[in-house]
C-alpha cells in the first residue's frame, strides 16, 4: 500500500485551499480561530453556508441532482480537512449531514421542495430530537407520542440533550405513532417548527460553561401530517440510516489534525522553568504517540473511503472509526490543556470570542478548557463507545 495522496488529489487540495482563501471573510476566520466556545455563532454559520452556496459548495456530499459537487469521497475528505485547517465555521451538521440525506432519500416531493433548498442556502438551524430521559442507547423505547387527528399530529412528550434547540428554527423528531406493534415498528420521523405553540425549550448548563444542550417539552403540539417523512412506522429505519451516516463521518480526522497542530503551537510557545514544552521528553513521547495514532486512523478512513476489500461489513468499520476518532479527540484536547497548564483556565467563561491576544496570552489559549470538557462527550453522542463495541462484537464476531 502506498501511503501518499494521488497527484490529482494534491492538485484538488491546492484548488480548495485557494478557493477558501478567496471566499472566507478574514473577520469570520479570526472569530473562529479565537472563539472561546465550542460552536460557531449561528450568524457566522449561516453566513458561511450562504457564501458556500453562492459557489455551489454548501452541500458537496449530496447527489449532484440535489446540489452536490459530484466529488469522490476522498475529495470530500480533503474539502472538510481544508475548511477546518483554515478555521472556517463548521456546517450546520443537523441540516446538511443528518436531515438532508434522509430527506432526499425518503422524503416526499413536498418536503424535498420545501426544505432541501433552504438547507443548501443555510436558512435554518436544525436540531435533532431523538434522545429522551430513559431512551438514549435504548432509543427504541422512546415514548414521545404523535397521534393523528384528521390531518394533524398531536405531539406530547419530552426530549433531552437536544443540541442547539434553543436557537433552532426547525427540528426533526422521532415520535411514537403506534403503541400496538413492536417498539421499532411504531416510530415515525417528524419535522417540527420550533416556535409551534406547546413547545418549551430549557437549556442545560454545561460543565464547560456553555448551554448548548437542551430539554425540549412538547405539550399538545400540532404538526401538519405532511411533515412526516416517508411512511408512518418507518422512522426507525430512517434514523438508523442517519446514524450510520453520522458515524461514518464521525472519525473527525479533519478536526483532530487541526487541533493537533494547535497543540504543537502550544508546545512550541509555552515552557516550564525555561524549557519549551516541545523539548520535554514526556511531552514529546505523548505527541509522537498521538500523531502516529492519528495517521493510522487517517489511512484507515481513506481505506474505507476507497472501498478496500475487507471481510467485515461497512457498519463495523463505521463503529471502529467512531470509537478511535472520538478517543483521539479526547487525547488531543487533553494534550492541549496539559501543555497549557493553569493558563488553560483563562477563557473559561461564556463569551464567544477571546480578548485580543498578547505575548503572555496567545490566541491558542482561547477556549482550550471549554473544548476539552465538551470533547468528553465525543464517546457518548452519536452512539456511546460501549454500544459501538456491542455493534462491533455482533458484526465482526457474530455475537
Ligand atoms: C454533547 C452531547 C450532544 C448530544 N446531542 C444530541 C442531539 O442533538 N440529539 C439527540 O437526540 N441526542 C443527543 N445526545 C444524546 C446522546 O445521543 C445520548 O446521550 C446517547 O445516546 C447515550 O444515551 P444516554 O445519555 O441516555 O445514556 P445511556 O444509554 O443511559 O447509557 C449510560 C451508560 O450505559 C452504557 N450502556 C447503555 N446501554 C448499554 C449496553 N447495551 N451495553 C453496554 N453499555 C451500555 C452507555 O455506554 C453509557 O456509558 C447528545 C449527547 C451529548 C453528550
Amino acid at each position: 500500500m502506498r501511503l501518499q495522496y494521488d497527484p490529482e488529489l494534491k492538485q484538488f487540495r491546492e484548488e480548495i485551499r485557494a478557493f477558501i482563501t478567496d471566499v472566507l471573510p478574514p473577520e469570520m476566520q479570526e472569530r473562529q480561530r479565537t472563539k472561546v466556545l465550542n460552536n460557531a455563532t449561528v450568524e457566522d454559520q449561516q453566513e458561511w453556508m450562504r457564501i458556500l452556496h453562492a459557489h455551489g459548495r454548501s452541500v458537496p456530499h449530496w447527489p449532484v441532482e440535489y446540489g452536490g459537487c459530484g466529488w469522490t469521497p476522498q475529495q470530500l475528505f480533503v474539502f472538510n480537512e481544508e475548511l477546518y485547517a483554515a478555521d472556517a465555521p463548521e456546517f450546520d451538521w443537523g441540516g446538511t449531514h443528518m436531515l438532508g440525506p434522509v430527506l432526499y432519500t425518503f422524503g416526499s416531493q413536498y418536503l424535498q421542495d420545501k426544505f432541501l433548498p433552504a438547507i443548501r442556502e443555510g436558512h435554518y438551524n436544525w436540531a435533532q430530537g431523538f434522545s429522551e430521559p430513559g431512551s438514549g442507547s435504548d432509543l427504541a423505547s422512546l415514548r414521545t407520542s404523535a397521534e393523528l387527528q384528521g390531518d394533524t399530529y398531536i405531539v406530547n412528550g419530552q426530549k433531552i440533550w437536544t443540541s442547539g434547540a434553543a436557537h433552532a428554527e426547525w427540528a426533526f423528531f422521532l415520535v411514537r405513532t403506534d403503541k400496538t406493534v413492536k417498539p421499532q415498528r411504531g416510530i415515525s420521523f417528524l419535522i417540527v417548527k420550533m416556535d409551534t405553540p406547546g413547545i418549551t425549550v430549557r437549556q442545560i448548563p454545561q460543565i464547560n460553561g456553555e448551554a448548548h444542550l437542551c430539554e425540549v417539552f412538547l405539550e399538545n403540539v400540532e404538526v401538519p401530517a405532511d411533515q412526516l417523512i416517508g411512511e408512518p412506522g418507518m422512522g426507525w429505519t430512517y434514523a438508523k440510516f442517519l446514524l450510520e451516516h453520522e458515524r461514518t463521518t464521525s472519525s473527525f480526522i479533519y478536526w483532530s489534525k487541526r487541533e493537533l497542530a494547535r497543540a504543537k503551537d502550544i508546545a512550541r510557545g509555552e515552557n516550564i522553568d525555561g524549557v519549551r514544552i516541545a523539548d520535554l521528553p514526556a511531552f514529546r513521547a505523548r505527541f509522537a504517540k498521538v500523531e502516529a495514532d492519528l495517521l493510522a486512523l487517517e489511512w484507515s478512513v481513506l481505506r474505507v473511503l476507497a472501498h478496500e476489500e475487507t471481510p467485515f461489513p461497512e457498519a463495523a468499520a463505521a463503529s471502529v472509526l467512531k470509537i478511535r476518532g472520538s478517543e483521539l479527540q479526547q487525547e488531543i484536547t487533553l494534550l492541549q490543556v496539559d501543555a497549557l497548564g493553569a493558563k488553560s483556565l483563562r477563557y473559561f467563561e461564556p463569551s464567544p470570542v477571546a480578548p485580543p491576544a498578547s505575548e503572555i496570552w496567545p490566541d491558542y489559549v482561547a477556549g482550550r478548557t471549554t473544548v476539552a470538557l465538551i470533547t468528553r462527550a465525543a464517546t457518548i453522542y452519536g452512539g456511546t463507545k460501549q454500544v459501538q463495541k456491542n455493534i462491533l462484537a455482533k458484526l465482526a464476531f457474530g455475537r
